[in-house]
């Protein structure tokens, strides 16, 4: 049976024991205690399966509550309690930090990587290498600045067509059927940015500083290499990012502009402008199952289908109600998946958009539960989840392997999503390319001027993006689109990795279209190893090509080309 009238179970009844700073600082002073008692290998090893509980523990804790001021976001009471569930995971992290220090260097090392794995020491190193008690402060001004970044930019409006317009519901307007709408509502939103361009260089100014002083406080030549522990990157470095950047810019660069000069005459206007750039294909948006019972069934049987595991797992989120796919006005924007590793299930959470995409995200989010799901018995809590570039492939690579099926769901409409979705995808690799080269730029010259860096993205916009224009809208001319993305403030260097994680995807699809059912169990395979290696070993063992090796884009763009009939 699936859910029909239902609601979805929010997080208040989804259970976890409440945790107090009291409890948890306890806890911590016991196995602090049992580690300084020199304990024999196998009280040693006891020692740690008690840690790693704790560590689920507060996981949990921290994600039940981020979950529940999320889903509603009008209760102050909430807000709080989220606040408090924040304060006490950073706790829990120095403590954390600790023993992982004290771990690293202990006597027994050997024995514990013989159990437990070497790639978890790894992830330990990164940490132990990305903070310092000194950097306290800086960690407390940086998130500051972050909010201060999202408050402004939630909190500006704007006047549009006679009514008050914030930068969320203009852009609503992107894919009006009235190019002169669009366009007018474009200007307006890049208006917005221009007027508060000062205060936004401001921020990102002391943002890039704050940065830049903890990396020469830990004795790093740059931020990046500070940047670099702190995600965990631990089998690739620079270099290689470099590398894989100009991968993009040779292989894919071409088939950007074919795509871009097809959707042009799809319109039938001379050149795709900034105001054009939503618009390939005016699609319906596909019903979400929330509440809808034939949807629901469309969904649980689409992943049957593609597998009896797969559709066995959909079932049991839908049928446990473990998805909140309404539209509630007190619920956040956004879509994610959470996990609960003391209860050992997901959670996703879409705030539906009422565009052709809703379905999609659904699709991406429950490639990241069902890799939850398939990690969950791992031993150690840090080996449920891999690092974000490896995490990001089970979802993206989900959407891909969805294909098939999209009929149950979008009808006579199925091979127009397929090639949207296709080619939205290809768009994006490039301006992954562009962002973190621009933040490369920045953090090399942390002393820059704030005209220095709307050059710096004028330069990286002409190498990655020459298929994009910026009509005569000033902003964008000056070099300032990078502004809109919320990464470049608040999650620095981290956005390629949707670039590195959406090459894995795209292998999986020509793989798919080869052989279905092999590229199912390869990756059904890669989401039970969950995060027990490093990102490339985990694209090894699923047979994938590194991102870093030569050829790896240049053999999925030709068969894209080929998909969308866009050759050479
Ligand atoms: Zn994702």
């Amino acid at each position: 049976m699936l859910s029909t009238d239902r609601a979805p179970i929010l997080a208040r009844d989804l259970g976890g024991a409440p945790l107090t700073t009291a409890d948890v600082g306890a806890e911590y002073d016991g196995i602090d205690a049992a580690l300084a008692a020199s304990p024999a290998e196998a009280e040693l090893f006891a020692v740690l399966r008690r840690w790693d509980a704790l560590k689920r523990r507060v996981t949990a804790h921290l994600n039940r509550a981020e979950l529940r001021f999320r889903q509603d976001t009008a209760d102050a009471g909430v807000g709080s309690e989220a606040a408090a569930a924040t304060a006490l995971s950073a706790a829990a992290q120095s403590r954390d930090l600790a023993i992982k220090r004290r771990l690293l260097a202990h006597p027994d090392r050997a024995a514990l990587e013989r159990v437990f794995g070497s790639h978890v020491f790894a992830l330990w190193q990164s940490d132990a290498l990305a903070f310092e008690p000194a950097l306290e402060d800086d960690v407390v001004r940086e998130s500051a600045l972050f909010n201060e970044y999202t408050q402004l930019l939630a909190g500006v409006t704007t006047t549009f067509e006679g009514e008050t317009h914030s930068l969320k519901s203009l852009a609503g307007f992107a894919e009006d059927s009235d190019r002169d709408v669009r366009r007018a509502a474009l200007t307006a939103r890049w208006s917005v940015y221009e007027e508060h361009a000062p205060a936004l260089d401001r921020i990102f100014d002391e943002l890039v500083r704050c940065r830049a002083q903890m990396a020469a406080k830990l004795g790093y030549a740059s931020f990046m290499d500070l940047a670099y522990k702190k995600l965990g990157r631990t089998d690739y470095g620079p270099g290689d990012v470099a590398r894989f950047r100009d991968a993009i810019r040779s292989d894919i660069g071409p088939l950007a502009q074919r795509i871009v000069d097809a959707q042009g005459a799809a319109l039938g206007v001379d050149a795709v402008m900034p105001w054009d750039e939503a618009v390939f294909d005016r699609l319906p948006p596909i019903a979400m199952p929330a509440g809808d019972g034939e949807v629901s069934r469309a969904f649980a049987a689409g992943f049957a289908s593609l597998d009896p595991e797969l559709g066995a797992f959909a079932r049991l989120m839908f049928e446990r109600d473990l998805l909140d796919l309404e539209a509630r006005s007190s619920k956040a924007v956004g879509a994610f998946c959470t996990f609960f590793p003391d209860a050992r299930m997901p959670y996703v959470f879409v705030c539906p958009t009422g565009t052709s995409s809703d379905a999609l995200t659904l699709v991406h989010e429950m490639g990241h539960a069902f890799q939850d799901y398939s990690a969950r018995d791992k031993e150690l809590v840090e080996y449920v989840v891999p690092t974000a570039e490896a995490g990001e492939i089970h979802s993206m690579s989900m959407e891909f392997l969805m294909w098939p099926e999209y009929e149950r769901f979008a009808g006579d409409d199925a091979d127009r999503y397929r090639s949207q979705h296709l080619r939205t995808m290809l768009l994006t690799l490039p301006y992954l390319a562009a962002i973190d080269h621009f933040q490369e730029l920045v953090y090399a010259q942390p002393d820059a001027s704030a005209d220095d860096r709307y050059a710096m993205w004028r330069w990286v916009e002409a190498r990655y993006l020459p298929h994009r224009r910026s009509g005569d809208i000033p902003h964008l001319v000056r070099g300032g689109l990078w502004q809109r993305q919320r990464h470049v403030f608040g999650f620095p260097f981290y956005y390629i990795d949707y670039g590195l994680a959406l090459c894995c995807a795209l292998q999986f699809w020509t793989a798919a279209r080869h052989d279905r059912a092999a590229a199912l169990a390869a990756y059904i395979a890669l989401c039970r190893r969950g995060g027990d290696g490093p990102f490339l070993q985990l694209v090894e063992s699923a047979g994938l090509r590194s991102p870093f090796a030569p050829g790896a884009l240049s053999d999925v763009a030709r068969q894209a080309a080929d998909f969308l009939g866009l050759q050479a």
